[in-house]
């Protein structure tokens, strides 16, 4: 079987050098473990962190092990009494064809509801984080005008389209193409723009004349930025991620505008998804089945094929090439 290795540490974007596809034996199976044929796997902006030496809310990766990150497959060998030969499951040892792993760190997931990669985009991490994000950290309400950047993304396109079905007055998405910005029109944005077109905080204020209420970041930088200067009063912001200096070499230097808070009285809430999701999983899982089942949600995904293309897949997700969840098929 295959697996990617951190081959080694990346100054400043991702290279193919970075990553080393190694051959490796399946292990056997030790009391209490099932081996998973991984069908499909994750890659997501918070992995770029890991391969950097620094303790961050997750442990950084090492070089010359495997990467990790979320992935759902079929046990194909068991022995738990937990989980039967034949189970999908989703779990934490992507980047690999097959996985070992304690029948108790992986989870059974339906995947005649849903179809296997759905547990990795709008059923799974990034749509809990949008949804707890927008609603517990963001703190939105009936009638808000909400923005969000990154908006064509896994996370972001969630975010837009839950404002929507939770009564905001209008929502307004960023992304970094005319596809992409026409994408959100077909998602139900009322407002998109292309952040390459000229200064975000214009192109906000000029899609959202009467100000936003909430801001749900991904991008941080210009776009944190424009938010706060667009911000009404009692505005709030959900800090869920800066992608836009994930790859950065030198500390940032935008917001210049952030002391612009206290005037305005912002709340700016930084957030882990982990914090909010047993808080809000039950009714996440609730309405977000409801809203697929009625056919008022929607997701895109770019699939890669094959675990050779998992790197650049990655590297790919970061310069914006995904329209919605980036996956790999294996
Ligand atoms: P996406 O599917 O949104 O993929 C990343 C996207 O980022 C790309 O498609 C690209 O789109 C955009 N991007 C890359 N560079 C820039 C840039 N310089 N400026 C603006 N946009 C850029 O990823 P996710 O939905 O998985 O994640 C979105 C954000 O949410 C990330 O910041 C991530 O770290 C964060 N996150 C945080 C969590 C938490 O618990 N706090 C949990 C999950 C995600 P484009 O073409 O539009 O540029």
């Amino acid at each position: 079987t295959r697996e990617v290795h951190l081959a080694s540490r990346p100054q400043g974007a991702p290279t193919p050098e970075n990553f080393r596809i190694v051959e490796t034996e399946i292990p056997e199976l030790a009391d209490g473990e099932v081996l998973v044929a991984n069908s499909v796997m994750s890659v997501d902006p918070y992995m770029r962190g890991r391969m950097n030496d620094v303790k961050s809310y997750v442990p950084p990766f090492a070089i010359d092990a495997p990467l990790d990150g979320g992935a759902v497959g079929t046990v194909i060998a068991s022995r738990s009494d937990d989980l039967a030969v034949g189970t999908s499951v989703l779990h934490r040892l992507g980047w690999r064809e097959h996985a070992v792993l304690e029948a108790s760190s992986a989870t059974a997931v339906d995947t005649s509801a849903a179809a296997d990669s759905a547990y990795l985009g709008v059923l799974g991490m990034p749509g809990i984080t949008a949804y707890a994000g927008l609603l517990v950290a963001g703190e939105m309400r009936e009638g808000d005008t909400v923005f969000v950047s990154g908006a064509a993304g896994a996370v972001g396109s969630l975010v837009g389209q839950i404002a929507r079905l939770s009564g905001a007055a209008r929502v307004i998405g960023s992304a970094g193409s005319a596809e992409k910005v026409a994408r959100l029109g077909e998602l139900g944005f009322d407002a998109a723009f292309d952040y390459h077109d000229g200064s975000v905080t214009e192109q906000l204020a000029a899609a959202a004349p009467d100000g936003i209420d909430v801001y749900f970041d991904n991008v941080g930088g210009d776009h944190l930025e424009a938010a706060i200067a667009n911000l009404n009063t009692d505005g709030r912001v959900a800090m869920c991620g800066a992608i836009a200096q994930y790859n950065s070499t030198e500390p940032p230097c935008a917001p210049r505008n952030l002391a612009l808070a206290i005037g305005k009285r912002l709340t700016l809430r930084g957030f882990i998804v982990g914090k909010y999701a047993d808080q809000v999983r039950e009714e996440f899982q609730q309405r977000m089945t409801g809203w697929i089942a009625a056919d008022e949600i929607r997701w895109d995904e770019t699939v890669r094929e094959g675990l050779d293309a998992a790197p650049q897949a990655f590297m790919d997700m970061l310069t914006g090439a995904n329209t919605g969840k980036m996956l790999v098929r294996l």
